[in-house]
């Protein structure tokens, strides 16, 4: 049994542990191409917060980490066979509810680390909907968010967003055994062609069919264990300060200020 990881803990586990900070890991189920796994997303995202779970707890904070939500927001990836997906209202209702199941429970303030590039501003609607409720306090990190940010801006050749390089490796580290790796070569991402959009860049929901139409898109040869190991290691390193930091702050009406 790992402290924090709820789902390996019992009853009296629970109530030894008293927590006062609750991390919910948020993955996705969908494809990433030829190489890696449909469950990417949610591997990188649960490794993150359970390791960084642990860590915490090791080092003096009472955080407790909820089950990897695997699917998540992918409308945008509905050309693709089996993108699992739940609507917008569905997915802020699913958050409001655990963050009220918590906050009933006197557990807060509430941790979303997200692992999918579909959800974040989602997320934030959902921390806006929260902030009319006295007493609730939620943040939102990205898998890697933690990690030191000189290795983040280093560590990475060819940045992309999706089954590239940063995954792939996250995957080879993680997973080897999901990943095929005499697929891996370096898949086209494509851009619009009506060149105003290009100009002004209004925000829009990109078709992935169209930016990746293999459902990869990056430079994936130059990926390798080894980064991905050294990213996720930094990011626990970070999650054991970031959370204990938070579970041991003055219990306050103000916090975090
Ligand atoms: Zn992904």
């Amino acid at each position: 049994m790992r402290p924090g990881i709820l789902e390996e803990m019992t009853i009296d586990d629970v109530r030894t542990l008293e927590s006062n900070v609750c991390v919910f890991p948020i993955g996705s189920t969908e494809p990433h191409g030829p190489v890696l796994p449909y469950g990417t997303d949610s591997f990188q995202v649960e490794a993150a917060s359970y390791g960084g779970t642990v860590r915490a707890n090791e080092l003096g904070g009472r955080v407790l980490c909820f089950p990897t939500q695997r699917v998540s927001l992918n409308n945008n990836f509905h050309a693709f066979p089996f993108a699992c997906r739940v609507q917008v209202r569905t997915f802020m209702s699913i958050l409001v509810d655990l963050v009220d199941m918590c906050a009933a429970e006197g557990v807060g303030p509430f941790v979303f680390v997200n692992g999918h590039g579909g959800n974040p501003y989602v997320i934030r609607a959902v921390q806006r909907d929260l902030a009319a409720r006295d007493g609730i306090f939620t943040f939102l990190i990205s898998t890697l968010q933690c990690a030191d940010p000189e290795l983040r801006n280093t560590l990475w050749e060819n940045q992309s967003d999706h089954a590239g390089e940063e995954e792939t490796s996250m995957a080879l580290h993680l997973r080897p055994d999901l990943v095929w790796h005499e697929k891996i070569v370096d898949h086209p991402r494509h851009g619009p062609v009506v060149d105003v959009v290009n100009e002004f860049k209004p925000d829009f929901v990109r078709p992935w069919h169209l930016y990746i139409p293999e459902s990869a898109g990056g430079d994936a040869p130059k990926a390798s264990a080894d980064k991905g190991e050294r990213a996720l290691s930094s990011s626990l390193e970070g999650m054991g300060r970031f959370l204990p930091g938070l579970s041991q702050a003055p219990d306050t009406a103000t916090f975090p200020y």
